[in-house]
């Protein structure tokens, strides 16, 4: 395991709820040192002779005056969510209260947590491995159903499980692969190579599976770009309210939300839609030939989803096809979308557009086949059913990890194809294990650590 970082042994404290004006606050302090120091700022009762996993009502007194009354939570190492002694401390949520309550921790000997340091010593304390560790930061960050659920997934260690039987069968190979070279005089093969074979083989599926995973993953955690163009007039405006009555997200909470070039966001089934500076490419669809304005195209492009909008009554099926084929010449991720089909009739405009497949038709006045539209969004975007009790990859650390260990997997059997030496053979199993234990955390560095647990906020 590794070895102590810097300021481990510290007592560590910091406000573990929201910043901010709150009913509530909660102060967090963990370390050897954590009952000494709040018991000196609570002379209700002596804390130490408390059991853990009580609560205790008081005053916090500090420096001969009342702070604030008090409940304190008691959770005794290892029995913690960091593995050492913790206190919690929750008190009124005045910002002044909270900054007083840390001060006086501070003045008793604690230090501010850096952030993420809470779960660093989580992590360091085996209380969670590496892709557990991570995907607390991403609970904490998750702002739709989806993302939240694969988060929890994860923090509940579904994804290291897989990697971890994957870890411990490649062990097991490479010590009898290892075993082989101490009798190498006898010519004996210890380690099945069918056995092995087969290994690689299911591995390689899993692991191809999760990296698979990571587009969706990514889908789910950062949302997907979408672009609603059409000629002016097609209904776009229309939809989007329609859309946006329903399924409106609340932008200020999404991070990274750039007010300038993103202008509103739809959450469906949980998968957040951006719809990006369709005013923009609205204004240069004027005719369908100008989607080939080189400008539009880059920013349809930059889109992960185009819904395409027009007028059934106002274009041919000609025009329909031309404009597919553009998109087809462009690569773009698109579904077309028929609209108004109140004027003339549903059964009238599929004949219209008989030869054309996957054109969905709607009445965005009349919200008809809203729900269908959204439906095919999704299915667009996910590829498939969302089934989010799957493993999915939603972390760009692992994504790049799991190539690794794909690639070095792709090695060995090569090199078993090759009849590699065993001890050449053993060098690429270890490789391979390297860069699976880089993922649960298992082979790390300090600096590495550090960066991982940096991005995470204080107090947690
Ligand atoms: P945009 O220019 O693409 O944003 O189009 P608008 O949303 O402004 O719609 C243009 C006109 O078409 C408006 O008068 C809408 O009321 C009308 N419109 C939009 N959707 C429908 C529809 O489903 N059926 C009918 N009959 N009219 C629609």
């Amino acid at each position: 395991m590794l070895g102590k970082l810097t300021g481990f042994d510290d007592t560590i404290v910091a406000v573990a709820t929201a910043p901010g004006l709150g009913a509530i606050a909660v102060i967090r302090l963990s370390g050897s040192n954590a009952y000494s120091i709040c018991n000196g700022l609570f002379p209700a009762r002596d804390l130490t002779l408390e059991a853990s996993h009580t609560l205790h009502f008081g005053s916090i007194v500090a420096a001969g005056r009342v702070i604030d009354e008090v409940v304190v939570s008691l959770y005794k190492g290892p029995r913690s969510y960091t593995g050492e002694d913790v206190i919690e401390i929750s008190c009124h949520g005045s910002p002044y209260i909270q900054q007083q309550i840390i001060d006086a921790t501070i003045q008793a000997g604690a230090r501010l947590a850096k952030p993420g340091e809470f779960t660093q010593r989580a992590f360091l304390n085996g209380k969670l491995d590496l892709t557990q560790a991570e995907s607390v930061a991403d609970l904490i960050a998750s702002n739709s159903a989806a993302s939240h659920q694969t988060a929890m997934q994860q923090m509940r260690g579904g994804f290291s499980k897989e990697l971890h039987a994957l870890r411990e069968q490649l062990i097991t190979f490479s010590a009898l692969i290892e075993l082989e070279l101490d009798f190498s005089q006898e010519d004996v093969e210890f380690a099945d190579r069918t056995g092995l074979y087969a290994l690689i083989t299911n591995a390689t599926s899993v692991l191809q599976h999760l990296i698979d995973s990571f587009r969706m993953g990514n889908v789910i955690k950062n949302g997907v770009n979408t672009a609603i163009v059409g000629k002016p007039n097609a209904g776009k405006s229309t939809l989007l309210n329609t859309l946006l009555n329903e399924n409106r997200a609340i932008v200020s909470e999404i991070a990274g939300t750039t007010r300038d070039t993103i202008e509103e966001i739809l959450n469906i089934e949980g998968i957040l839609f951006r719809l990006i500076d369709t005013a923009g490419i609205r204004e240069s669809m004027d005719t369908i030939e100008s989607i080939g304005v080189q400008k539009t195209m880059e920013k349809i492009k930059e889109a992960g989803v185009v819904v395409y909008l027009f007028d059934v009554n106002e274009l041919t099926a000609t025009d329909i096809r031309n404009q597919v084929a553009a998109f087809k010449t462009d690569n773009i991720n698109h579904l077309l979308v028929g609209n108004k089909t109140d004027v003339t009739g549903e059964a009238a405009v599929r004949t219209k557009f008989a030869d054309i497949p996957d054109i969905l038709f709607i009445s965005a006045k009349n919200h008809a086949h809203i729900q269908d539209l959204k439906d095919a969004l999704v299915q667009k975007v996910m590829g498939g059913d969302i089934n989010t009790e799957d493993t999915i990859i939603t972390n760009a650390r692992h994504y790049a990890a799991l190539q690794e260990v794909l690639r070095s997997l792709q090695d060995v059997k090569q090199g078993m194809d090759n009849g590699l030496p065993g001890d050449l053979l053993s060098l690429d199993i270890r490789l391979c294990l390297h860069y699976l234990g880089e993922i649960t955390g298992e082979v790390t560095n300090e600096d590495r650590l550090d960066y991982i647990f940096s991005k995470f906020c204080i107090g947690k």
